[in-house]
């Protein structure tokens, strides 16, 4: 069976997490610190925070730039539902706008239409990797003068040609910058999240915040020599990460070159496959993205059935998932208003498969799925016209 993806976790992060339980402090602690200054370093952001994932950075994030009840946040419905989640719990409203078919990203000229008097943010996804057009984005936002919040949660190591020059995804171009370390995403510590920023006083906001309003940290209790007490000046929230997910994520951050190269290369052997292949068009990426390629997902042709031609990759020994998801189609958003048209969404959804690309896999099992999905296609059209 070759799955739909794998982490890849080695001795490296198993010894790291056997020190980080056997040195007694398991809880956020120096493992973190340090972990957070690595992730800072490497995505070149001046201020990185560790939390619990990214569904919590997100809520902080929507906190720092103080969205509140009755506010309205403008994204997309095309992404995870922790977005829409994170954004509820803020007591706020979900706008959903439309993506760009071609990057699965929000449509920059979506954005400006989706406006009021009461838009406190725009959220934007850079979706399975692939950055978003922030310069559009940013464009808007500063006619209308609101922050805005990256959801990088499946983002890391991906690069961006911005104000001329090639960066990371994490070095804000918004205002604050969301990441996950779900097993799912590219670098994992089982569960886990950081924010970046480049403002002392959001960063400030998220230490507090994320260890229950306190004033004083564990760590810093723990090490001085005077008796301290400490205080709790705002209302805050339990969302640390601990040192032995830090201590794995600090090795996992060390294979991050190998694991763009690699995922890039079997990416582009991807796209050298399926450029010629009859019902299929590879994703897109624009000459000013450098995807990490989180995901990769192709659009079907109109004709095809893609529960059939999923079958048909599964019956073979192949994981397929669908589209992203769409949060306005879920039960738990109905409630969410929707003015705006949600179409090319929704077909992402219902005619896009993601194929299989982890770090792991051979050129011989990328072969597989690449004839697996031309015999699948093939399957699903006689099928249709018989
Ligand atoms: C995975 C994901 C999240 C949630 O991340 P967690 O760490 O699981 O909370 C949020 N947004 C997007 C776009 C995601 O892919």
């Amino acid at each position: 069976m070759i799955p739909i993806a794998k982490p890849l976790l080695g001795e490296e992060e198993a010894e790291a997490a056997r020190e980080a339980v056997l040195s007694g402090w398991v809880s956020q602690g120096p493992q973190v610190a340090a972990f957070e200054a690595d992730f800072a370093a490497i995505v070149g952001a001046r201020h990185a925070c560790a939390v619990s994932n990214c569904t919590t950075a997100l809520h902080l994030a929507l906190l720092a730039v103080g969205v509140g009840p009755g506010d309205e946040v403008i994204t997309v419905s095309h992404s995870f539902i922790a977005g829409a989640n994170s954004i509820r719990q803020c007591g706020a409203v979900p706008v959903f706008v439309d993506i760009d078919a071609d990057t699965f990203n929000i449509d920059p000229k979506a954005i400006a239409d989706a406006a009021t008097d009461r838009t406190r943010a725009i959220m934007v996804v850079h979706q399975m990797g692939m950055p978003c057009d922030m310069a559009a984005v940013l464009n808007v936002a500063r006619d209308l003068g609101v922050p805005v919040i990256e959801d990088a949660a499946c983002g890391i190591g991906s690069e961006i040609l911005f104000d001329g020059a090639w960066r990371k995804i994490g070095r804000p171009m918004g205002d604050i910058v969301c990441f996950s370390f779900h097993p799912r995403k590219v670098l994992t510590t089982g569960e886990g999240g950081m924010l970046t920023t480049e403002s002392d006083a959001y960063d400030a906001n998220f230490r507090l915040w994320r260890q229950h309003g306190m004033s004083v940290s564990d760590r810093a209790r723990h090490s001085s020599a005077t008796v301290i007490f400490e205080d709790y000046p705002v209302r805050g929230y339990n969302y640390r990460m601990t040192d032995i997910q830090a201590a794995v994520g600090r090795q996992q951050l060390r294979r991050l070159s190998h694991v763009i190269a690699r995922r890039r290369a079997l990416a582009e052997r991807y796209r050298a496959a399926l450029r010629g292949m009859n019902g299929v068009t590879p994703p897109h990426e624009p000459d000013w993205a450098r995807s990490n390629w989180q995901s990769y997902c192709v659009w079907l042709a109109e004709d095809l059935d893609q529960v059939s031609v999923m079958q048909a990759m599964l019956n073979a020994g192949i994981a397929t998932r669908r589209g992203i998801m769409n949060m306005h189609q879920e039960e738990a958003q109905a409630d969410v208003p929707r003015p705006h048209a949600l179409t090319r969404s929704e077909a992402a959804r219902d005619h896009c498969v993601l194929l299989p690309l982890y770090v792991q896999m051979t050129n011989a099992e990328q072969d597989e799925v690449i004839s697996a999905l031309d015999a699948a296609i093939q399957t699903s059209r006689v099928r249709r016209a018989g």
